[in-house]
């Protein structure tokens, strides 16, 4: 990548506020409906009568009912920002719009019926291969005026047919990277650890300061220990049919009985389990969350991180830069393969957030280079395959447990990178490119259709 490349990819692409519970099948919508609000702005004629539909193909319309896509559309088409101000989507909202006739926008009533005008079209249309596609259509006096997007996973998103406009960094990047290696090469020319590269380069790209830069990421790091803490004072059933109690609450009082007693034996990995479980409870009820890289897999990191801060008394400030780590190996692993598990299953999702969370915590107990590079690679090799099935297309089974089992093994892979030299066979990048290979050959019905596994062997 050239210096001061405008490719260049920011860690808070992926470590983002957002509502859940996907962040392709939710927050991806959501900021597309927002971007589409906007082009109804400018396309409104005064006086002129407006309607509006969306048709939704592929996986978003096999799992966006679970997915609360059509709450989303209307969230971002009536200008909300829930994901800015910590609400939950509002099921309410469809019958509120009904009642209304339409959306406004600016001044001007938008006719538009959630159940009527969001269309749910399985089958892909001939103009799009992605399997997470939209399409607004707005009619307004005699003019259309249509734009398709798709949803690529981690609340990202891009228009077809149109260019995307990416963001330019405010000064050139100093150190630019696309893989795990470029990182690695970076890191032992300059001597500083990947949180310090990436906080160089997240400065240059912002035109920030560094304690501006550090001030995000203290945010972030605030809003994931109140997304556990919601969840572990939380109770009752999850919304959407299936009958999944929350069980958090239930772990996390396990984990505090087994550390007073003799048989403490796996009272760490129930602590990572609970509050892996309480975000993931939180996130599949559509409450705030951070995506840490997506929505359905964002109890991982904050698990992760809250373990590793009370067991090795870390202050807040030092676990935040931590999310640099973090962040870097997984813009490695969307520039390499993807973060999203309609393109390649729950490898890239729950797989990719247990790599981001080993390599953060490897670098947070003092590991060298290499030894972060090992812990990100053991934790993504050992979810290679991992099909990504959710029963009845809601983000609860099988993905709650698979978060709090994501959150140990990254703890486990941390813990064995730093019991070695770093030395290690297999390159992170290769396990990636390995990782974007599997999920090309997963069959349709693996990656986020709810057509696969359990979601048609499950309850
Ligand atoms: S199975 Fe994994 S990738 Fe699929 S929705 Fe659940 S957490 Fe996301």
């Amino acid at each position: 990548m050239a210096r001061g490349s405008p490719a260049y990819q920011s860690i808070f692409s992926i470590l983002r506020p957002a509502v859940g519970p996907s962040s392709s099948h939710t927050l991806g919508p959501l900021l597309c409906a927002r971007d589409f609000r906007a082009r109804i702005e400018r396309a409104l004629r005064r006086g002129a009568a407006a309607s509006l539909r969306v048709e939704l193909y592929g996986s978003l319309a096999a799992t966006g009912k679970g997915h609360r896509t059509d709450l989303a559309l209307i969230a971002g088409l009536s200008g909300e920002r829930p994901e800015e101000d910590g609400s939950a989507l509002a099921p309410e909202s469809v019958a509120r719009v009904q009642a209304a006739g339409g959306i406004a926008v600016k001044g001007t009533l938008v006719r538009f019926d959630p159940a009527r005008d969001i269309r749910w079209i399985r089958k892909l249309p001939a103009w799009s291969a992605h399997p997470n596609t939209m399409r607004f259509v707005l009619t307004a006096g005699r003019a259309k005026h249509a734009a398709a997007y798709v949803s690529l996973g981690a609340g990202l998103f891009t228009p077809l047919g149109r260019k995307p406009a990416a963001p330019r960094p405010a000064q050139p990047i100093p150190y630019p990277y696309r893989t795990m290696h470029d990182l690695l090469a970076i890191s032992e020319a300059t001597g500083y650890p990947i949180s310090l590269l990436v906080l160089a380069d997240e400065t240059a790209f912002a035109g920030q300061n560094a304690s501006t830069v550090l001030e995000r990421l203290d945010h972030l790091w605030r809003l994931m220990k109140a997304t556990i803490e919601r969840g572990l004072a939380a109770e009752g059933e999850l919304p959407g049919g299936l009958g999944v109690m929350r069980r958090a609450k239930q772990i996390w009082e396990e984990s505090r009985r087994r550390v007073s007693h003799p048989e403490a034996i796996l009272a760490p990995a129930l602590k990572a389990d609970a509050y892996a479980f309480a975000v993931a409870e939180e996130n599949a009820a559509g409450g705030a969350i951070v995506t840490a890289p997506t929505a359905g897999s964002a109890g991982v990191i904050p698990a992760v991180l809250k373990v590793w801060q009370e067991d090795l008394a870390l202050p807040d400030r030092t676990v935040a830069r931590g999310l640099l780590t973090a962040g870097a190996v997984g813009i490695v692993i969307k520039n390499l393969a993807s973060l999203s598990g309609a393109e390649v299953g729950c490898q890239g999702e729950v797989g990719s957030a247990a790599a981001m969370a080993a390599a953060a915590a490897a670098e947070l107990a003092g590991a060298i280079p290499a030894q972060v590079e090992a812990a990100a690679e053991v934790a993504i090799e050992h979810h290679l395959g991992m099909t990504c099935d959710p029963v009845a297309g809601l983000v609860q089974i099988p993905c709650i447990e698979r978060n709090a089992m994501g959150a140990v093994k990254a703890l486990n892979a941390a813990a064995v990178s730093l019991a070695g030299t770093g030395r290690h066979l297999i390159s992170f990048d290769a396990a990636v490119r390995a990782m974007w290979r599997t999920g090309q050959d997963l069959r349709t019905a693996y990656r986020e259709t709810a057509r696969g596994g359990l979601a048609v062997e499950g309850v």
